[in-house]
């Protein structure tokens, strides 16, 4: 069972976005379905979570926000509110599609009724991988919605949703947080790493920062990245490289690489650039740059991002790790 977030206040660059579903709450405005959009990190399922446990709370402060000792913020808290319902794709299953018997059975078995308080809220996440059945279900029911239902649609990639659904759905949309803000909020978060850094290598996204502060990633990275150096300088085997890389996610590798990369291309272009997505890299990364061909290294870049866009389901994750190093080892040694 999942436990929920504890940290029930709006960071610094949601305050907005929260007061505007406050107000909207106040005034009896609330949507019944709410599409919450942006990129990776930025706070999405947070958001999500703090609306959730207000409308669920007993006796939420004059700000809205949960009191957090009332039974229902304990039920919340502790991932076993009978009234928050969340669908995603079955985390043991082969596919990675939302199903449709999630939904029916939600409609099917009254599960749309509260049945502690006045609210029921059903969390999709990540709406996009809806299956065209669970889609139409969904259509259907928001059709006809039931009183104090809301559904909340966690997405990074609106696009690929039906339009039936988005046109149903109010949006709300994420953008990333100021850096200033983000950094105070992640001083406070993260003890022994360097806040700078961790948002840099996510992009700015403060919540994948915070993901970053986990140490054994951070030992990972620095590993990976010398092997990557190594490969490039034709100091070891690619092949013995991807295997090293064995279990990391595609998600994480390939970010990895794109950044390394991308990095690489500005400081072909500038080595005095001052924006570089692994600022601590710098060094070991300007010794590879006189080797790089950038008409080359673009490509590469575009095959890399590409891995990446269609990264959720690898067929071989082996030979995809095994074929990019080859590729990245011919690129680091070619002559210019
Ligand atoms: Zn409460």
């Amino acid at each position: 069972m999942r436990k929920e977030s504890t940290d029930l206040t709006p960071p610094p660059w949601l305050v907005a976005s929260w007061g505007a579903l406050r107000r909207a709450q106040a005034a009896g405005r609330l949507p019944h379905a709410l599409l919450i959009a942006g990129p990776a990190g930025v706070g999405k399922r947070l958001l999500a979570d703090l609306l959730a446990c207000s409308l669920l709370c007993r006796c939420p402060g004059p700000d809205g926000l949960p009191c957090g000792h009332c039974q229902d913020c304990h039920l919340f808290r502790v991932g076993n509110h009978p009234d928050l319902v969340r669908l995603g794709p079955d985390p043991e299953g082969k596919s990675d599609e939302i199903k449709v018997a999630g939904i029916r059975a939600l409609v099917e078995s009254e599960g749309l009724t509260p049945t502690r308080g006045t609210h029921k809220v059903i969390v999709i996440d990540p709406a996009e991988r809806m299956n065209p059945s669970a889609a139409n279900a969904l259509l259907k029911t928001l059709e006809e919605p039931a009183p104090g239902t809301l559904f909340c649609l966690i997405t990074e990639r609106a696009y690929l949703l039906p339009a039936t659904v988005r046109s149903r759905c109010q949006r709300m949309l994420l953008r990333p947080a100021e850096e200033a803000q983000a950094l105070g909020w992640l001083a406070g978060r993260v003890k022994g790493a360097d806040p700078v850094l961790l948002l840099r290598l996510a992009h700015g996204a403060p919540m994948r920062a915070l993901a970053l502060a986990d140490e054994p990633l951070l030992v990972r990275r620095d590993a990976a990245f010398a092997g990557f150096v190594a490969v490039g300088q034709g100091a070891r085997d690619p092949v013995a490289e991807a295997q090293a890389w064995g279990d990391l996610s595609p998600k994480v590798s390939l970010e990895w690489l794109g950044g390394w990369v991308s990095d690489l291309l500005r400081l072909k272009a500038d080595g005095t650039v001052a924006h570089l997505s692994n600022p601590d890299k710098r060094e070991d990364l300007m010794r590879l740059v006189p080797h790089l061909d950038p008409e080359a290294g673009h490509r590469y870049l575009q095959r890399v991002l590409r891995a990446r866009a269609t990264q959720d389901n690898p067929l071989n994750l082996q030979l995809l790790h095994e074929s990019l190093l080859i590729d990245w080892a011919v690129l680091g040694r070619k002559v210019v």
